[in-house]
């Protein structure tokens, strides 16, 4: 039975996911993913993990007797699945579940980077309505922009949804075109900035997007130019976007990921028009508890068939053993 199965939690885990696990499984923890701090009894033990935090090809080496890396959220960027693979370890992630609470999110941080609705919320808490008058008109709108996409995946298709809504033309950057959808395709980064003059950033982190977001894109995205950052931090040039926003170079930014979490550089905390959330793209208690319960039924369902709900594609193909 399950009982006799060793699952670790590494790192802080949703409260619900830890409550399951605990009923489920023989539950053990772990601050971090640190090979350093597994004991002999753990290394012989531990089957399965259960994390939002890094683990590497030293950790999973650390675990012998690991078969399953289940990962709390879509992006798994800090769990490296190419090694996880190569030892024979399953790894799974949370997609579906929040496609469309994050796009939610993305559509709300557009808004208010474009129109200023924070900025405007301040000015009526301040008291300066009434004291010094109307907000200032915006500078930026909505209206009349040509919105490009990049990482046209679930979640990217939820927001390019919407934007249709809005009656915004919508191109977009994949390293495929897609088949299911009639926007324009763009084969270069580049080119989709040339295009538009507002990027919005869906793609995952890892080595094949780290710092996609250049200096060079964004002076192609020019001057009206606006940049959404909902994928990963590691995406966008922090120094790069820094200089655009501070120079001119683009109009302003909405961003909800960075490249040091919690870390916000002061530069940015700085520009009025750079808008910052702290990562709350899926941050409804609805939709964690569902990435919570999709943890743990891929670890439910690996042990009792090996066959996960939601594999990631990197280890679709990796077979329990035993
Ligand atoms: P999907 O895998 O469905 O979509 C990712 C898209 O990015 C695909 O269309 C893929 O197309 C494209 N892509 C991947 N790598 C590259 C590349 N190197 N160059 C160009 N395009 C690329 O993932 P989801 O839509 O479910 O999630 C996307 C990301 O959103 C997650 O990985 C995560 O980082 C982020 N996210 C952020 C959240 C937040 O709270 N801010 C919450 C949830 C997710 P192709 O394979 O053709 O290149």
């Amino acid at each position: 039975g399950t009982h006799e199965t060793t699952v670790l939690v590494v790192g802080a885990l949703h409260p619900h996911a830890v409550e399951r696990i605990g009923k489920t499984f023989r539950m053990e923890k772990l601050g971090e993913g640190d090979p350093a701090l597994i004991t002999s009894d753990l290394a012989a033990r531990v089957r399965g993990v259960a994390t939002s935090a890094v683990i590497d090809g030293p950790f999973i080496d650390a675990l012998p007797n690991l078969e399953i890396v289940a990962n709390f959220g879509v992006g798994y960027d800090k769990v490296d699945a190419v090694y996880a693979e190569s030892a024979g370890v399953m790894v799974t992630n949370t997609p579906d579940v929040l496609t469309e609470e994050v796009a939610d999110t993305t559509l709300g941080l557009l808004i208010d980077t474009v129109r200023e609705l924070p900025q405007a919320q301040a000015w009526l808490r301040e008291g300066k309505w009434e004291g010094r008058g109307n907000y200032p008109l915006t500078k930026l709108s909505l209206r009349g922009r040509r919105v490009g996409i990049f990482g046209l995946g679930r979640i990217g298709k939820a927001v390019a949804r919407r934007i249709e809504a809005f009656g915004l033309p919508i191109a977009y950057h994949n390293r495929r075109k897609a088949d299911d959808v009639a926007y324009d395709y763009y084969p270069t980064l580049l080119g989709l900035a040339e295009a538009v003059d507002t990027l919005i950033v869906v793609a995952p982190g890892g080595a094949g997007t780290e710092k996609a977001i250049n200096a060079e894109v964004l002076r192609a995205l020019g001057p009206d130019g606006v940049l959404i950052n909902i994928g990963r931090g590691s995406v966008v040039d922090e120094e790069a976007l820094i200089e655009a926003l501070g120079s001119g170079t683009i109009a302003a930014a909405g961003l909800d990921v960075f490249a040091d979490e919690p870390h916000v550089p002061e530069a940015l905390i700085d520009l009025p028009n750079a808008t910052l959330l702290p990562h709350v793209g899926s941050a409804s208690q609805t939709t964690r508890r569902a990435m919570a319960d999709l943890v743990v039924d891929n670890l439910i369902a690996w042990f009792k068939d090996g066959a996960p709900l939601t594999p990631v594609p990197e280890t679709v193909n990796v077979k329990r053993h035993a």
